[in-house]
């Protein structure tokens, strides 16, 4: 499956009939300029883009790593735009076979770029089978089978393979090793979220007070997907049940609704806690805890645990999770006087 990006008119003008994801692509900077915050990998990139285009040549192959939503997809459909090459979609878990890869290969035309997102989730024999792609920029294609099979070598076009993972350490070192520009995005600083936030109101015609786009900031978790999901959920509860202003109160309200505390934990973060705080803080083991909570253990480890972490709510052991003193004064949990534990 290919992915192709919506045309650029309607990205520039979003209006109410918008759907979902139309709305999510009006919100998407478009080129290094409208990115905000990760200043050395924009800085970075710039340099690596502008040095090929002066050589004429195809941008090295890249991977970018960190947490959902934090602007991977982003960075690779400015990367193209930059170097005003075809940018191609296609996600680790439906490339299960090497054929499922080569025909994108082969369609490729000097200096595309191929986006790879989850590429942790390419099989063993996919990963394999593009090492000679992004090396050699060649591949094998097989015809016939069994014992009369037959291979021919093709010969591609140089071209940009852009990785996107949340689980760096799940790809296979010579796979990773291939990939000459590897850029970790990290979760964004107040400041940044605000103006993101700042940014996104101004596209949806939304007017914001400063402190309400400073709520929702400190409440996003440090990404800017969710802090964009957060003010399109409170514009809808300004204008029914405001006056259209995005203010504090209004913010205050929508939080309520979404469930979503002053620490920016939403329910199924409370319910982790919960979940260990009683069994005594833990530690129990990431499965049973997926268990006790109705969660994939891989949502758990992605999504939750590392806010969590960062929060200093939990605590990743040898013997499995813990749930910490100060998620149990979060939870307005009790300490059990007498053994100093936890109090379910
Ligand atoms: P990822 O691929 O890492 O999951 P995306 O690139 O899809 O994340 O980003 C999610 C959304 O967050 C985008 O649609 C975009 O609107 C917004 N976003 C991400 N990074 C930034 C940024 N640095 N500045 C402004 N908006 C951003």
């Amino acid at each position: 499956m290919t992915k192709t990006e919506p045309d650029d008119d309607r990205i520039l003008s979003p209006h109410p009939g918008l759907s979902e994801s139309e709305v999510e692509q009006s919100l998407r900077p478009r080129d290094f300029n409208e990115f905000v915050g990760q200043p050395r990998i924009t800085q970075n990139l710039a340099i690596y883009i502008e040095a090929a285009r002066q050589r004429g040549d195809a941008l090295d192959h890249v991977l970018f790593t960190g947490l959902p939503g934090l602007g991977k997809t982003t960075l690779s459909t400015i990367i193209s735009r930059e170097m005003e090459t075809n940018l191609k979609f296609t996600a680790g878990p439906i490339l299960e076979r090497p054929a499922d890869l080569a025909g994108q290969l082969t369609n490729l035309r000097h200096g595309d770029c191929l986006f790879i997102d989850e590429i942790h989730r390419v099989p063993a024999s996919v990963q394999e089978y593009l090492h000679t792609a992004m090396e050699d920029f060649s591949i094998d294609i097989v015809y016939d089978s069994g014992p009369s099979a037959r291979s021919v070598r093709l010969k591609l076009e140089r071209f940009t393979l852009i990785g996107a993972t949340t689980r760096e350490g799940l790809l296979k070192a010579p796979f990773r090793n291939r990939f000459p520009i590897l850029e970790k995005l990290e979760p964004y600083g107040l400041q940044d979220l605000t103006s993101i936030v700042n940014r996104s109101a101004r596209i949806l015609e939304a007017p914001i007070a400063e402190s309400a786009a400073e709520m929702i900031a400190s409440r996003s978790r440090g990404t800017p997907r969710i802090a964009n999901r957060i003010i399109r959920r409170l514009r809808d509860v300004a204008q029914i049940q405001g006056d259209g202003l995005l203010d504090e109160s209004i913010a205050q309200t929508g939080f309520e609704m979404l469930g979503i505390d002053d620490q920016g934990c939403d329910a199924t973060d409370r319910r982790i806690l919960e979940a260990l705080l009683q069994h005594e803080g833990g530690p129990l083991g990431l499965k049973t805890v997926a268990v006790m909570v109705g969660e994939s253990p891989d949502t758990i480890e992605e999504v939750h645990e590392p806010y969590l972490i960062q929060c200093g709510f939990l605590k990743r052991t040898p013997q499995g999770r813990m749930a910490t003193d100060r998620a149990r004064r979060h939870l307005g949990h009790p300490s059990n006087p007498q053994t100093g534990l936890f109090q379910p």
